[in-house]
């Protein structure tokens, strides 16, 4: 909200994101009056870049790309699009912390990234936090203010601001998280790598993404899609290993976007809701855990 707000995103104008996203990412574009437009994702689950320009109208005003699930999209193809357009963008990269495109951090290539330290993310506050980064000043300046009441000291306000600051206990836990990051990123890429491996064995029932070595991704979540994945996720509860679904229903089909009447298909986004399965990657599962899942994976599809 504070950095559509900062770009002066109101009612009337639209913005551009995945189809596949979390709530929040549209849940924001609302709040400031504006309309969320979706674009469908590509088989690594993020926003299809090539799809962006037939979505741009005379209202657009930002391009939100997403780090889904901590995997990094094709951003230098997005911020070309963008100034083509005269746009600004907007990195969701909530779940890209301590990740990398071609040796940049995402969150630094827009006008302003975006990062949350809720308690399910790669770094956590011990309760809710989040963080704006950008290299612009006027928009830092702006953001500083409208958090806190739009003061510029204790007795003059210089506009309508509310309050969104960060508590003090939230940032002594996330300064301490941020020292540990590329340890945490470096361990759930080893677990990523293992899994992979010892899927790809399961080939004919598994799709698991292409890796490019240009990215470091961060495996927030370690997602792959599976055949009979209703089946394979109750057995694998059963069995006590905590696979998820994000999100047996995309925010394309849920019922305030629904209302926009949308006429545009996210495919791919729906498709991969049908089959995606998030397995356990985080940095402190041994590597018995993994054989164990792997194991009953193993038994599942034999
Ligand atoms: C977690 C997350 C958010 C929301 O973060 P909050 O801290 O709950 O506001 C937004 N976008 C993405 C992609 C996320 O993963």
């Amino acid at each position: 909200i504070l950095s559509l707000k900062s770009l002066g995103v109101k009612s009337g104008d639209e913005v551009i994101t995945a189809a596949n996203t979390f709530y929040a990412t549209a849940g924001a574009i609302v709040a400031c009056g504006a309309k969320p437009v979706l674009v469908d994702v590509n088989d690594n689950y993020q926003i299809d870049e090539t799809l962006i320009e037939k979505r741009i109208t005379k209202k657009t005003k930002v391009i939100i790309p997403v780090y889904w699930g901590g995997g990094i999209p094709n951003i230098d193809k997005i911020i070309k699009i963008a100034k083509k357009h005269s746009l600004n963008v907007i990195e969701d990269s909530c779940m890209g912390i301590g990740g990398k495109f071609k040796k940049r951090h995402p969150g630094t290539f827009g006008d302003i990234g975006c990062f949350s330290f809720h308690p399910l993310k790669t770094i956590n506050a011990i309760g809710d936090a989040g963080m704006l980064c950008t290299n612009n000043k006027k928009l830092y300046e702006w953001m500083k203010k409208y958090r806190n009441h739009g003061m510029r000291d204790r007795d003059n306000i210089d506009l309508w601001g509310i309050n969104m600051r960060m508590q003090p206990l939230q940032c002594v836990v996330v300064l301490e998280g941020l020292k540990k990051i590329n340890k945490v990123i470096q361990t759930r890429n080893l677990n990523a790598m293992y899994l992979d491996t010892h899927l790809k064995k399961f080939n004919k029932f598994i799709k698991i993404p292409e890796r490019n070595k240009d990215n470091l991704e961060t495996f927030a979540l370690y997602m792959i899609r599976v055949e009979k994945r209703d089946k394979l996720i109750n057995y694998l509860n059963k069995n006590n290993i905590e696979a998820k679904i994000h999100y047996p229903k995309p925010l394309c089909l849920q019922k305030p976007y629904l209302k926009y009447n949308d006429k545009y298909v996210s495919k791919n986004a729906i498709q991969q809701s049908k089959e995606l399965i998030t397995l356990p990657v985080h940095q402190y599962l041994s590597k018995d855990q993994m054989k164990f899942m792997i194991n009953k994976i193993s038994k599942f599809y034999n």
